[in-house]
């Protein structure tokens, strides 16, 4: 069964984009993942094939009509389709790495790209869209947002990534951020590699990545650790 997913945008040639390249290029070739991008467009009805209107009460830029991607989403989503709809926005939830294994483990799911100010409130209230960001900055549309979601998914998907094993000690999967890495040559211009890496005491190996993972985590997004960590970070800083 592969993962499904299915892009409402008004650029459908944005779609596979970088994800056609590299490891999740080879899992769009065995179909392990389908990407299929529609064009909100082709469920305009007018004359002018219009996407987007003034929004009401005034104010800057254009707002997507309900009327024409709610048709889009009936169409390529009618009831009874298992996957969840979401909806790139930067007042969504924060993507999590939790959101993305959840995902990798459904049927797929249907996402919806905003373009301009944003879609009317109603067809997110009517058509159940999950909304999602990708964080606290505003892009110019919801294309790249969800070529980065599609790109976490399906680097989880099973068999995609080479080293089953890899992705296991990987940054927010323990809750941490990750150790730090090195490789050959053994000396670059003076530094060398941490000598207990070179020991071959795999026990004293993992207990240093531990170490430097929560050190890291602490430093730099102490948000991350559990409240007791924090606290007791805060006790030893005074
Ligand atoms: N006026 C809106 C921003 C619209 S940006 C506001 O202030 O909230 C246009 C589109 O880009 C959005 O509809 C959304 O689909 C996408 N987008 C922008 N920033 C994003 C983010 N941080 N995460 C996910 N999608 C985003």
């Amino acid at each position: 069964m592969s993962f499904r997913a299915t892009v409402l945008t008004l650029y459908p040639e944005m779609f596979p984009g970088h994800l056609g390249q590299s490891l999740a290029g080879r899992a769009l070739e065995r179909g392990d993942a389908v990407i299929e991008a529609v064009n909100i467009r082709d469920y305009a009805t007018d004359r002018h094939r219009s996407v987007d209107d003034t929004p009401a009460g005034g104010g800057a830029g254009m707002v997507l009509r309900p009327d024409v991607l709610a048709a889009s989403i009936d169409a390529v989503s009618p009831a009874g389709d298992p996957r969840p709809r979401l909806l790139m926005s930067p007042r969504g939830a924060p993507l999590t790495q939790a959101r993305v294994r959840e995902l990798a483990a459904g049927p797929g799911a249907v996402i919806v790209c905003g373009r301009f100010e944003g879609v009317d409130q109603r067809v997110i209230e009517t058509r159940d869209l999950e909304e999602i960001s990708i964080g606290d900055y505003v892009l110019s549309g919801g294309e790249p947002a969800a070529l980065v979601l599609l790109d976490a998914v399906i680097r989880v998907l099973p068999g995609v990534m080479g080293n089953a094993q890899s992705g296991t000690h990987e940054s927010f999967e323990t809750g941490l951020l990750e150790h730090p890495h090195y490789t050959r040559p053994q000396d670059f211009e003076g530094r060398e590699i941490p000598q207990v890496l070179i020991s071959g005491n795999h026990k004293a190996i993992e207990a240093w990545r531990q170490a430097e993972a929560l050190e890291l985590t602490r430093r730099r997004r102490p948000d991350l650790l559990p409240l007791a960590e924090r606290s007791g970070k805060d006790q030893t800083a005074k």
